[in-house]
């Protein structure tokens, strides 16, 4: 099932331009009827058309936002970086970090710079404790898009990502029985319509198994709880009035956030100059 949260929270399926409510009220009881083997297509009955709702993020409060760091060996070249997830784990991103689909990011500073990273993430679906990589994807509910915003520099990431609007997410969150192989899934993000992120999960390093039974062996992972996967090549800076968007094949739906800058302050740290060295700022066109 291909499913959206949209209004006031509540929970439909997505039928190519129409959406149907399903018996769930929330996205939250739509996971737990699945890991009862409850959750079923609903019927046509009740069909809104897509235009006419307001989507929101799938799932508006996980317990954590697990994420992974440096997870594409061209991201780990392009950053400079001497290590990757293997040698680094994971980190947290605050959920109420969290934007809905269409929402806009606000920079907080004027004087940092800030990068789109767009990635796959997954929504688990029942709670997992130092679950194998072979039994991982059983606890995996679905998956969709996540631009994981970034300031550069030296501070923590969980600082540094964790700024409110900086984890816009959807718009579809598709269960794991209709998205297929995770690893095979193609990925392009634009930023502004320049084309800057295009890649394939293929080349994760440690892919959707493997991140699912790691994570799992640190911190019980409990239904609505999101991880994810990383970003490829092709992070660079954002700014005001700049649109971004990320396209993952098995979505069908794109994710698009706007930027703006409107009440930016002088950043109150200093870890500008510090930290990984990010590419040079990508040709606008
Ligand atoms: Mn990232």
């Amino acid at each position: 099932m291909r499913l959206v949260s949209y209004d006031d929270g509540r929970v439909g399926c997505l039928d190519e331009n129409q959406v149907i409510p399903l018996p769930a009220a929330t996205m939250r009881d739509a996971i737990a009827a699945w890991d009862s083997g409850a959750l079923t297509a609903p019927g046509r009955g009740d069909a809104v058309p897509l235009a006419d709702v307001r989507l929101r993020v799938p799932v508006a409060d996980p317990s954590k936002i697990i994420a992974a760091p440096v997870n594409y060996r061209d991201h780990q070249a392009e950053m400079n970086s001497d290590a990757q997830v293997g040698a680094l784990g994971f980190f947290l991103k605050a959920p109420s970090s969290l934007l809905d689909p269409g929402g806009t990011i606000q920079l907080p500073y004027h004087d940092r710079r800030f990068d789109q990273e767009g990635e796959l993430a997954l929504v688990i679906g029942r709670t997992a404790r130092r679950v194998s990589e072979d039994d991982a994807l059983a606890y995996v509910f679905g998956y969709t898009g996540l631009l994981d915003i970034t300031m550069r520099g030296g501070e923590d990431r969980s600082t540094r990502k964790s700024f409110d609007t900086f984890t816009p997410m959807g718009p579809v969150l598709v269960t794991a029985d209709e998205f297929g192989d995770p690893g095979q899934v193609d990925l392009r993000c634009w930023v502004a319509g320049d084309l800057r992120q295009k890649a394939s999960t293929r080349d994760l390093i440690w892919g959707v198994a493997r991140l699912v039974s790691y994570a799992s062996s640190v911190t019980t992972l409990y239904p609505g709880d999101v991880i994810t996967t990383g970003t490829p090549a092709g992070v660079g800076p954002i700014a005001a009035g700049d649109t971004i968007r990320l396209e993952l094949s098995g979505l069908g739906l794109d994710l698009t956030a706007e930027v703006a800058a409107g009440e930016a302050v002088a950043s109150p740290t200093s870890g500008h100059g510090r930290g990984p060295v990010p590419p040079p700022p990508p040709e606008r066109h």
